[in-house]
């Protein structure tokens, strides 16, 4: 059955289509799927003696005036009246609003949503909504857009429920009854049109747990159904490696370095998620377990998002694995043709152990002798499906993912909803802190002059340039924001320019020219936000601050402080938000990655969480994940047992559930296959 167009409703033509279209609803599922943001609660209308200040609500109340018009300047008309309940007057302001003022007659009985103000002797209320006192119900309120307000979907919106039950339910009639939840059809008339509060509660349960268990279904369909078995080992070399360290593991070091062990030593394939800050010592985990496989005569892959990066740790692993006899390669997609054939052929005779590289490592010619671990670093940038790519290349090889952004627990869980997840969260002895300052632009000379006694110093810059909302003008005003700094107010240091519509070569070749310190100061859009690591860059300067996520802003700054010298961040903001200024604070108070990322979390959301959608999660509705983290185990807990019967969800009657799944994630990945 092809799609309802929502042009089948009453009352909507093309042109109003066409509005629709910009909400990105063009079927009438789409539409009722459309949720309202908010709700007016007219169903239980209060008397102005019982309405609390300052929130909003309904007060039921008879007009006890008429209707005074007072015109104070041009163009701005007031209409005063007052109306009575219960020997308590309420009075009443509308500004410019002579439509809903005609509305209103003496001696009769209204609803008025809005915003009691007034002190001990007044109550008042400005602008609310006036509605017939027959209205008593909960009014929902749409997003909306120019030329199509919220009223116009709700009349749509009630056209469209008569078909709701046309659409097949995607949570099977066992699970609604075993849990005790509402058909489809009767949720969705309940979330736009709920008779009580209650209704409304048990509507968004379901429909949050659909979203949710869609999503982990997708997750777990996605990561391979249950548990497979991986290369058992046979011991745990950890502490043998770790006595060839010249340093101590942190503690979290060694408990992450023991749940990963805990799954390969009892042949179970491990698929962990390895969570740690900025510099909490990712890499030595990674490499101790690479260690345990090595040394009995498997094979380790680790596989880097750039080549940058690759080489950043093919240089870091040499030295952590000096003196172990571990044999370590590169591959890269500028790995020469001759070399490569070499390489392949070592590979492939167990001449390597241990292969690092980016994703050339996923072509279908390279075969490993005997891999057992896979470890990818930095992991949002490579999505789902090239992990999986690479988990092929043998039966079941352990995996480990890094992940530098600190995630909260919670949102962990949506993301990598099949991984299991260890947490480094303690810093190595002797870090210091990056000191942290948050600016307006008047200090902006300042802050320059400060950068000039670093450069003079002999260290390096990095400033990374105001953020322009579309990345179409990106190359625009980061190439701008370049020739000023250049030409104007560092003329005599040499600056490069690094932005994200540069081509793979020429980013690499920057960057590789400010390693090597030919290049003093870099300019750059968040391009540089993840790994890349010059230890003599000492300053991190970020124009428009208050338009990142925290998050963001503290991988940013993870670029310095990577070396001996003490090193700075400057944020520039001239935003006077209480809100941005508090934000801010929490970084010049705190280094602590996760501490930041609960911060953001409460005060942007995730949608933003990575800056755009470069986590490839699909866009949840419903879903507020500090609140509902529950509900979000619960569908991980039942997603699993679905998917553990049905694997593929093909059975009859999880076909719906299957095809929403598909929808779900075709957005933004192009499907599962
Ligand atoms: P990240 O987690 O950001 O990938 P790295 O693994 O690159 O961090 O580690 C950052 C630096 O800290 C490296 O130079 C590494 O050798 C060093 N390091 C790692 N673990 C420890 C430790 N336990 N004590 C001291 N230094 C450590
Ligand atoms: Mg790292």
């Amino acid at each position: 059955m092809s799609p309802r167009s929502i042009t089948e409703l009453k009352g909507i033509g093309e042109k109003r289509a066409r509005l629709f279209e910009k909400l990105g609803v063009t079927t009438v599922d789409a539409l009722l799927y459309d949720f309202p943001r908010n709700y007016l609660d007219l169903s239980n209308p209060l008397s102005p003696l019982d309405a609390p200040y300052g929130e909003p609500c309904a007060i039921r109340a008879t007009v006890s005036s008429p209707v005074h018009e007072a015109r104070i300047r041009r163009g701005m008309t007031l209409y005063k009246f007052s109306a009575q309940e219960d020997g308590v007057t309420l009075w009443i302001t509308l500004f410019n609003n002579p439509y809903a003022a005609k509305k209103v007659h003496e001696n009769e009985e209204y609803l008025f949503y809005g915003t009691m103000t007034g002190g001990l002797l007044t109550r008042e209320m400005t602008s609310p909504e006036i509605l017939p006192v027959g209205t008593a119900y909960i009014r929902p309120i749409y997003r909306a857009t120019a030329g199509l307000p919220s009223y116009v979907i709700e009349r749509a919106m009630r056209e469209a429920l008569a078909y709701a039950h046309e659409i097949p339910d995607p949570l099977p009639l066992p699970l609604r009854e075993k849990y005790h939840l509402p058909s489809l059809a009767m949720a969705l008339r309940h979330v736009h049109f709920p008779e009580t509060l209650a209704q409304l509660q048990t509507a968004r349960r379901r429909l949050l747990f659909e979203e949710l268990l869609t999503l982990q279904c997708g997750l777990q369909i996605m990561g391979g159904h249950e548990r497979q078995s991986g290369v058992k080992l046979l011991s745990d070399r950890s502490a043998e490696w770790e006595a060839t360290l010249p340093f101590a593991l942190t503690g979290a070091q060694k408990r992450c370095i023991a749940e990963a062990m805990a799954d390969m030593t009892a042949g179970r394939q491990m698929n962990r998620l390895l969570q740690g800050d900025v510099g909490s010592g990712k890499t030595a985990v990674a490499a101790c377990l690479a260690y345990c496989v090595i040394k009995e005569g498997h094979q380790a892959a680790l596989m880097a998002p750039t080549e940058i990066l690759a080489e950043q740790h093919l240089r870091s692993l040499t030295k952590l694995f000096d003196g172990t006899g571990v044999r370590l390669a590169l591959l890269t997609g500028s790995t020469p043709a001759k070399e490569r054939r070499t390489l392949l052929t070592a590979l492939a005779e167990g001449g390597i152990d241990l292969l690092i590289g980016t994703h050339a490592l996923l072509e279908p010619d390279v075969e490993f002798c005997d891999l057992a671990l896979v470890v990818t670093d930095e992991q949002h940038r490579f999505g789902v499906k090239q992990r999986m790519a690479l988990s092929r290349k043998t039966e079941a090889p352990h995996t480990l993912v890094m992940s530098a952004t600190p995630i909260p627990r919670t949102l962990a869980l949506i993301l990598y909803g099949d991984l299991d997840v260890s947490v480094l969260d303690e810093m190595p002895a002797g870090r210091q802190p990056i000191q942290t300052r948050a600016i307006t632009s008047e200090q902006r000379e300042v802050a320059f002059d400060f950068i000039k006694k670093q450069l003079d110093k002999g260290r390096q810059v990095y400033i990374v340039c105001p953020l322009v909302e579309d990345n179409e003008s990106e190359m625009q005003s980061a190439t701008e924001y370049f020739e000023y700094i250049r030409s104007r107010a560092f003329a005599q240091y040499p600056v490069g320019l690094l932005h994200g519509r540069m081509k793979g070569k020429e980013k690499d070749d920057v960057m590789r020219r400010f390693s090597a310190g030919e290049i003093r100061i870099l300019v750059a859009t968040t391009v540089i936000e993840v790994g890349v690591d010059v230890p003599n860059a000492t300053v991190m300067m970020i124009e428009n601050a208050d338009r990142f996520g925290l998050s963001q802003l503290h991988q940013l700054r993870g670029r310095v402080g990577r070396g001996n010298s003490k090193s700075f961040c400057i944020l520039l903001s001239d935003s006077q938000s209480e809100t941005v200024r508090y934000r801010l604070d929490v970084l010049c108070r705190t280094n602590d990655g996760f501490e930041i990322a609960e911060e953001d979390l409460k005060t942007r959301g995730p949608g933003d969480f990575f800056g755009d959608r470069q986590h490839g999660l699909p866009a949840l509705r419903l879903t507020d994940l500090m609140r509902d983290c529950e509900a979000l185990n619960f569908a991980q807990t039942v997603a699993k047992e679905l998917v553990a019967d049905d694997p593929a969800l093909d059975n009859p009657e999880n076909r719906p559930l299957r095809e929403r799944i598909d929808a779900m994630f075709r957005e933004y990945r192009g499907g599962l296959n």
